[in-house]
């Protein structure tokens, strides 16, 4: 039984607004996003990475703006883009204003940096004027001054105020096309702001934990903050921010959605177990192997490498394909049934070219051309297998002998 969806608490309902061609908000899919790290007037440079991103699950990529030849970068980006493209604005009211020009989908502000009310309102009109969404992009560490001193430090509530400001700046002259986010580097700050922005606001919400840091950390940060607010039904965008390539935050964020079953999975999920005394091969590096192989291959299927056939096909029968070590061979099992027993230097071999054909032909023509005699090899195996190393591994029956012992004398 998939519990998945019921795990989570129901999406918390927001308008819907249109970054290009990806919608944000309402029932639509919760989107992906990252940020390049090339100079935004290097085009190609650009193009490449936006293109890289796009491939390992970004939906939307945001470039700077910093100046004029950022700008004049993205009139060339934006049409050669496969997903839309926002602008990240910060300081610099005519950077916003070029960066439309450029026809970007969608314009970043930082309320905390971007301060004239005169300038927001102009920005915000420009926007309304051509149909260009923008995200108030609220950052604990470049908070208001005034809002800062106010609250007594970036608290939750002073994230959240500064985004209403701003909010009802744009009002002013017509413009709700908005998404919000209130990011903290502090996780528990960050669920605390947004959890108060849903009940504020219901713009859609773009959730991310900012200067998460590098890898694994970073990744962590991100998780324990982005998943939770997901898990509650919040948030309708996101972002990983990490000290990596970013292409690692493409990845995670799609992966994160993948997991929680709020995408479908366009990808590889590779299961692999712990391994421990009882492997009998190097699981590590069949699994690191496996990995690349068939990530290169970008399959969307499920793939378990198991260190042993004791346990192994029986843990990871919810597994499309896996491959459990037995005996110097390896059991490729589907979905916990055996099809085939390889000799043991072949099962990465064997996984990827059995990967394919079930992406080419489905797992029942694949389970019906399996070898019928290797139910039988594999269980000989099994049962080699704990007899080498003595059904009572644990010793169990002699305790229980000696614990009988004890009581009866
Ligand atoms: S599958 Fe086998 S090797 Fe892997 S953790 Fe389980 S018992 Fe240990």
């Amino acid at each position: 039984m998939d519990v998945t969806a019921s795990a989570l608490s129901p999406r918390r309902p927001t308008r819907q607004i249109a970054v290009g061609s990806v919608k944000v908000g309402g029932d639509a899919p919760i989107s992906v996003q990252s940020m390049t790290t090339t100079k935004t007037a290097d085009v190609e440079g650009t193009l490449a990475q936006v293109y890289e991103l796009a491939a390992n699950g970004a939906d939307i990529v945001r470039c700077t703006c910093n100046d004029r030849g950022a700008a004049e970068g993205l009139a060339q980006i934006v049409p050669r883009s496969p997903v839309p493209i926002v602008a990240d604005i910060h300081f610099h009211v005519e950077m916003a204003l070029a960066a439309l020009e450029a026809g970007v989908q969608g314009l970043r502000l930082n309320p905390g940096n971007l301060r004239k009310p005169e300038e927001i309102r102009l920005v915000a009109a420009e926007a309304r004027d051509r149909g260009v969404p923008i995200r108030i992009g609220v950052n604990a560490g470049s908070l208001h001054p005034d809002i800062y001193e106010r609250f007594g430090g970036a608290t939750p509530e002073a994230l959240v105020e500064s985004a209403r400001l701003e909010l009802a700046y744009f009002e002013e002259v017509g413009f709700s096309d908005v998404k919000i986010s209130v990011k903290a580097s502090s996780v528990a700050t960050m669920i605390a702001a947004y959890r108060l922005a849903s009940e504020t606001f219901d713009h859609p919400l773009h959730l991310g934990v900012t200067e998460a840091g590098p890898l694994p950390g970073g990744l962590l940060k991100g998780t324990a903050g982005i998943a939770t607010l997901l898990a509650e039904g919040i948030g309708d965008t996101l972002r990983y921010s990490l000290t990596a390539d970013p292409v690692e935050e493409a990845k995670a964020g799609r992966q994160l959605l993948e997991v929680l079953g709020l995408r479908e999975r366009k990808g590889l999920d590779l299961i692999a177990c712990p391994s421990c005394g009882r492997a009998e091969v190097d699981v590590i590096k069949v699994a690191t192997e496996a990995q690349a192989a068939l990530e290169a291959l970008n399959l969307p299927i499920q793939v378990a490498v198991m260190g042993c056939v004791v346990n192994g096909p029986g843990e990871a029968r919810h597994a499309d394909l896996g491959i459990a070590a037995g005996k110097k061979r390896g059991h490729l099992f589907i979905q916990g049934q055996i099809i085939r027993v390889v000799p043991e230097d072949e099962m990465v071999e064997a996984l990827v070219e059995e990967a394919k054909k079930i992406v080419a032909e489905g797992l029942e023509a694949r389970l019906a051309a399996r070898d019928v005699s290797a139910e039988a090899e594999a269980e000989a195996d099994r049962a080699a297998l704990l007899d080498d190393r003595g059904a009572d591994a644990n010793h169990a029956n002699e305790r229980i002998a000696n614990i009988r012992r004890r009581s009866e004398g």
